[in-house]
């Protein structure tokens, strides 16, 4: 999945952001300008690149990861946002996938032609914790999106969301720890409840990641960075009940 990001740098808002890998890795490459400001970047026309035969580099049914080094809906970038769903619309034959900490942003971001959602572009609400949760996902389930992933990660607590999975509006719950050296821990019980709700409001689930520190039957295992994926994969915790033809 390419990763296309129009624009680079974010501000903290909540909880999950402590850590944020976006900051990390700025610091980790020595960039010169603070992760704070937003900038474009010179991917902004990504899906419209040619080759030399003018054809498309990235072909039909590509699946865009969008804007994974800040977040889409960050208001900085208000003035670009219209560009972008213009490509969105010339690559009508690609996907597109976002997630964000901002849901509460989508509506005023939003192009005229909306309508009940693009059909080919996916929206994960982030949820850490608790307070969060019950924050974004009315939100999240009150507007019109054609493709929802909640996406709890880092996850910080226990969370309880089986009533917002009851709406049968939601596609998949994604859970995933926290990186780095500095990471908070990810208890494995977490991770069971989540998938337990989801099992039972017949939704799919994905553990994408353990983060650096899980907590499993009372022991701290600290799992580097290239394992965590292929760790909560062995997990055997991942089911998929539905998926679109036109969408993964
Ligand atoms: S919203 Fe996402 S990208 Fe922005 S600071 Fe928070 S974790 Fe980082």
């Amino acid at each position: 999945m390419p990763m296309w990001n129009p624009w680079h740098g974010c501000h903290k808002i909540s909880a999950g952001c402590k850590n944020c890998y976006v900051y990390r890795e700025d610091y980790a490459f020595g960039s010169k300008r603070p992760t704070k400001e937003v900038r474009k970047t010179g991917s902004f026309r990504l899906p419209l690149k040619k080759d030399r035969r003018k054809n498309y580099k990235f072909p039909s049914g590509t699946e865009f990861a969008l804007c994974f080094t800040s977040d889409f809906l960050i208001k900085e970038a208000d003035e670009w946002r219209p560009e972008i769903w213009d490509i969105i619309r010339e690559r009508k034959d690609c996907t597109y996938f976002f997630f964000t900490k901002r849901i509460d942003r989508l509506e005023e971001c939003l192009p005229d032609d909306w309508g009940e959602g693009f059909e080919n572009v996916g929206i994960g609400c982030t949820v850490e914790n608790q307070e969060r949760a019950d924050f974004r996902l009315p939100i999240f389930l009150s507007l019109p999106i054609r493709h929802r992933i909640i996406v709890a990660a880092p996850l910080l607590e226990k969370i309880e969301i089986t009533r917002y999975l009851d709406s049968k509006l939601i596609e998949e719950v994604s859970v995933g720890g926290e990186s780095g050296k500095y990471a908070r821990c990810l208890d494995f019980d977490w991770v069971l409840s989540l998938r337990d709700q989801s099992e039972a409001a017949g939704i799919s689930f994905n553990f994408h990641q353990t983060g650096s520190y899980l907590i499993k039957d009372g022991r701290r295992f600290y799992i580097p960075r290239p394992l965590q994926h292929e760790q909560a994969k062995k997990a055997g915790l991942n089911t998929i009940h539905h998926r679109p033809d036109n969408f993964s």
